[in-house]
């Protein structure tokens, strides 16, 4: 057995903001804080946050000294990474201007900055004036799988609505992980369909993920059309409805993969490691907002925690030519109509998604990608979630900023 940490992040909705009134002055000075960093930055191309924290630590530690000192830290965190981001963008000829600007309301914290009380779940966080009280936090059943973590870095964040506030934080928690015993289990993400199986069997889930992402885009479409109608509360009605439903189907899936490697006994799940996925699958241009929702990664990710915390390993596996080449001889294949691959040299007919699992089987594992590719749901080495590093942080940088 080896030991891993999972990670985790929950959203709580802060329920009662009667103890929060005044975090107003912290989201604000954060905010000219991280702006002053990005200022920074961008005129030295300092893209690293040891770097950054070691020039301006000091000089804004004496120029706030009410504010608790933390809070310089995790502005230089959010900073670089903002800037990172920024300059990756730019190069891709995707960023405006000369250099980011921070406009979020977004407080990040680490476990120096928040407490979290997960028996009686509250929080509170350190500001100017000592410690504001959260009020309670909000949560189902759903939440309880946090009990047993440890709470690291987190981020408070303002909501759309006047006076709402959440609370976004990144759990982890110790699993025991079986060693490999050789026997595995491939998976293979399409956009309509997730084919899984081990050297036995094949199985094949239709998710239709694409005809339910086609429908909620061109009902978005007539809604932006329909300029009385194009109004945010009944565009996020939908958005959120759809985000809704395609995560019922992960979970879904990711069940019947788990379920499937525990009935096999199987030791380890195989995924693609996918470099450019818009590659995959052709598309009209007039399809992209359908396209760019696809969120394989999501899935990818459902899928590696799932099987984490049921004491399965996860690796990724290089996924190029998975549905191109034959699995029994390794000759090129050739298509018959969209779905049948057969090959030329040997006789197979398969169905490709098949032809990729049993591919996926195949390949070698590096070494090094056993414990697992970054993702929000990722697992590391066990490590104490510490206040500021700067690996960590930049693994869990929240998709939203
Ligand atoms: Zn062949």
């Amino acid at each position: 057995m080896t030991s891993l940490t999972v990670r985790l992040t929950g959203v709580f909705k802060v329920h009662d903001t009667r103890g929060a009134t005044g975090l107003d002055d912290l989201f604000a000075k954060f905010k000219e804080l991280v702006n002053e960093l990005l200022d920074y930055s961008s005129t030295r191309s300092i893209t690293a946050f040891k770097r950054l924290k070691g020039e301006k630590y000091h000089e804004l530690r004496s120029k706030h000294p009410e504010l608790p000192s933390h809070y310089i830290y995790t502005a230089c965190q959010m900073a670089s990474s903002i800037y990172r981001s920024f300059r990756k963008l730019k190069r891709r000829g995707k960023a405006r201007g000369d250099k980011p600007f921070f406009r979020r309301n977004v407080v990040m914290l680490d476990d120096h900055l928040l407490s979290l009380d997960l028996e009686r779940w509250e929080a509170s966080v350190a500001t100017e004036n000592g410690r504001r009280v959260l009020g309670k936090l909000l949560h189902g059943t759903y939440h309880e799988k946090f009990r047993d973590m440890r709470a690291g870095e987190a981020w408070l964040v303002k909501g759309e609505e006047h006076g709402s506030l959440y609370l976004k934080a990144v759990f982890s928690g110790d699993v025991e992980v079986a060693d490999p015993n050789g026997s595995r289990l491939a998976v293979d993400i399409n956009e309509n369909n997730v084919t899984f199986g081990t050297e036995k069997e094949v199985n094949k889930l239709i998710t239709k993920e694409k005809a339910m992402r086609t429908g909620y885009f061109l009902k978005r479409r007539r809604l932006q059309s329909a300029s009385r109608l194009n109004e945010k509360p009944i565009m996020s009605k939908y958005c959120g409805r759809e985000a809704r439903r395609v995560e019922a189907v992960y979970h879904r899936a990711a069940n019947a993969i788990v379920k499937k490697a525990k009935e096999e006994h199987v030791s380890q799940i195989v995924l693609e490691k996918l470099r450019n996925i818009r590659n995959r699958i052709a598309y009209r241009r007039e399809m992209n907002g359908r396209l760019h929702r696809w969120s394989f990664r999501r899935l990818q990710s459902i899928i590696e925690y799932k099987a984490k915390v049921t004491a399965v390993s996860v690796v990724y596996v290089d996924a190029s030519y998975t549905s191109r080449l034959c699995p029994t001889c390794g000759d090129k294949l050739s298509l018959r109509g969209y779905r049948v691959a057969k090959c030329v040299n040997c006789g197979l007919e398969e169905d490709r998604d098949v032809v990729a699992v049993k591919n996926l089987l195949q390949r070698d594992v590096p070494t090094s990608t056993v414990q697992g590719e970054s993702s929000p749901m990722t697992i590391s080495e066990e490590r104490r979630p510490s206040s500021c590093r700067s690996q960590r942080w930049v693994r869990t940088e929240p998709t939203w900023l």
